[in-house]
């Protein structure tokens, strides 16, 4: 029996989309070096972090996990957190859309929760995403909200809290009862570094791009951000923890530009 040739055009169109698909994300941080100092400023954190991951004590995907249980369980405490509405359905929508496009998934089992806040904020431990309905309702799109929520998955997956804790637990040492809190508290006041809050912003815009968001929000939420009120304390308490928005929103644009030719000037 002859056995039925494939059409060599379908080979090469399989091949084509094999060599499409396997396409390396290139992640470019040149845009942050604006100057000398901050040439300095990105080494250095370079190396510490590598330090941190080569000699800081070891943390588990687990002790991650319990971390952020701790934070929902002080969170409640203070602030309504909302896991059942529209509001909720719409966002937890979104993230499960994204964390579907992980593309080597630590293992996080992730959650979303909304924060009745008027604080424009999130956040994120151990898989729990938490977003101020400040935040929510500051987001004029599904696809902005892609962008944030995209962002702190990967704060999760790029191991950026495993690094703060492994610090904190590297400097003090934190007994098994009672204070988990104090860690915590040290973890979630640690700010990441500039080029981690930009990785992640990367990393956000890929799984955007692959859940089908419009990625060029990306640059437009930092955009409206880094028009607010810079005396307005909304501002300190978002900023405090994600600096530098115009280089942020520079280095989005050039990642959307390099890997997907689309221009979002
Ligand atoms: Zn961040």
């Amino acid at each position: 029996m002859k056995m039925k040739s494939i059409p060599l055009s379908y080979v090469f169109c399989l091949f084509a989309n094999f060599l499409c698909f396997s396409q390396k994300v290139v992640y470019d941080f040149s845009c942050m070096e604006t100057d000398d100092a901050s040439w300095l400023v990105n080494f250095a954190s370079d190396l510490e972090q590598s330090t941190v991951r080569g000699y800081g004590e070891k943390v588990s995907l687990d002790e991650e996990v319990k971390l952020g249980n701790q934070l929902l369980v002080d969170l409640k405490k203070d602030y309504s957190i909302y896991e059942y509405g529209e509001r909720y359905t719409r966002v937890k929508k979104i993230m499960d859309k994204l964390k579907s496009k992980i593309p080597s998934p630590r293992g996080f089992s992730y959650k979303i929760y909304l924060i009745e806040s008027k604080e424009l904020n999130a956040f994120t431990c151990g898989g729990k995403i938490f977003v101020t309905t400040k935040i929510y309702h500051f987001c004029q799109n599904d696809s902005e909200l892609a962008a944030i929520i995209g962002h702190e998955i990967a704060h999760n997956e790029l191991k950026h809290i495993n690094d703060n804790i492994s610090r904190h637990k590297t400097a003090k040492s934190f007994g098994e009862v009672g204070e988990m809190t104090a860690l915590l508290g040290d973890v979630l006041t640690t700010p990441f570094n500039q080029k981690n809050e930009v990785h992640c912003d990367f990393v956000g815009i890929d799984l955007m791009k692959k859940s089908g968001y419009s990625i060029c929000s990306a640059t437009q939420v930092w955009k409206r951000m880094s028009k607010l009120d810079q005396n307005n304390s909304e501002y300190d308490k978002f900023f405090s923890t994600h600096p530098y928005s115009q280089t942020r929103r520079k280095c989005c644009i050039n990642h959307i530009q390099t890997n997907y030719q689309i221009d979002c000037e």
